[in-house]
């Protein structure tokens, strides 16, 4: 097998990767992605061309800045080597050209988004609203399958009913996601999730369409609870050692009940990162959805 393009689509991500550390970085505090160059947040020297090969760099310095020595976050080899490897599976998965750039299009924004909200619990409108744009217009060279098709069979043109197809993704997956948030607000009279889910999610939809965009929905739900309630046991497990520790003549049933109390009292003030999950989930959608649906499927039927 040729292995050029394979390896010119992993080297292309590494690269790109780089670049959305940079975003990462910047665009939660409004600075500009095209310069300065790169510096170290330690000391604010720049970082020369030769320490800033992707994934390389990081492990010859051992995370550590050249000049000052201080720590840089794993984070940094950590997107580029995703980057790499999502670019090249996109080159696997894709069946034409046009199909690939929107997946590495897609795998980009989405890991900008999941690292950036994880990190600073903010989704730029920077990513999010071009991102938005970027997903309906790869409609009109890639083809989203959807409800138009089967409404509006007097439609010929393929790329008419592509369009509205990822136009009706988009605004199931924010609409659904801004339900949900003004839902949550009317009950708790807090915000619980915020208006960059709603962009992030309208994004995923316009390229992956209504099908996937439910699928995205059920796996990010899935993946939060996951999250919630290993979150929960592990303040529990602490919450439950110190009870234990203090007051060792209290009953450890009682001590486990009071534990777990105390531990979803203060889950509730966490704030969760809901674009980490649904990023994932649209990830996940995105290179094995067709693949994830017909297994389940094959389960049941
Ligand atoms: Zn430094």
């Amino acid at each position: 097998m040729n292995a050029f393009f394979p390896a010119v689509f992993f080297l292309f991500g590494l690269l790109f990767g780089s670049f959305l550390n940079v975003c990462i970085y910047r665009l939660p505090q409004e600075l500009s992605v095209v310069s300065p160059r790169s510096f170290c947040p330690g000391c604010k020297v720049p970082i020369a061309a030769y320490d800033n090969i992707p994934v390389l760099s990081w492990i010859i310095l051992r995370g550590k800045c050249r000049n000052c020595g201080a720590r840089i976050s794993p984070r940094y080899a950590v997107v580029e080597l995703l980057t790499g490897v999502l670019f090249l599976l996109s080159y696997f998965a894709a069946g034409s050209i046009a199909e690939a750039a929107k997946l590495c299009v897609l795998s980009s924004l989405l890991i900008g988004l999941i690292f950036t909200d994880a990190e600073t619990k903010l989704l730029p409108d920077l990513l999010t609203k071009p991102g938005i744009l970027l997903g309906l217009l790869s409609s009109l060279m890639v083809s989203v399958e959807g409800p138009a098709h089967f409404f509006l069979r007097s439609i010929q043109d393929w790329r008419i009913l592509s369009l509205l197809n990822s136009l009706a993704g988009a605004i199931l997956g924010s609409g659904f996601i801004l339900g949900i948030a003004l839902l949550y607000e009317a009950v708790r009279g807090v915000e619980g999730m915020g208006r960059g889910d709603v962009k992030l999610m309208a994004l995923i939809g316009a390229f992956l369409g209504v099908k996937q965009t439910l699928l995205v929905l059920l796996l990010g739900s899935l993946f939060g609870s996951c999250f919630g309630v290993l979150m929960i046991l592990r303040i529990w497990r602490k919450r439950f050692a110190r009870r234990r520790r203090k007051l060792p003549s209290e009953p450890p049933g009682q001590a486990s009940r009071r534990a777990w109390q105390s531990a979803s009292l203060a889950y509730r003030s966490f704030q969760i990162p809901f674009g980490v999950f649904l990023g994932t989930a649209a990830l996940v959608s995105a290179f094995w959805g067709t693949a994830l649906v017909s297994w389940y499927l094959k389960l049941y039927w």
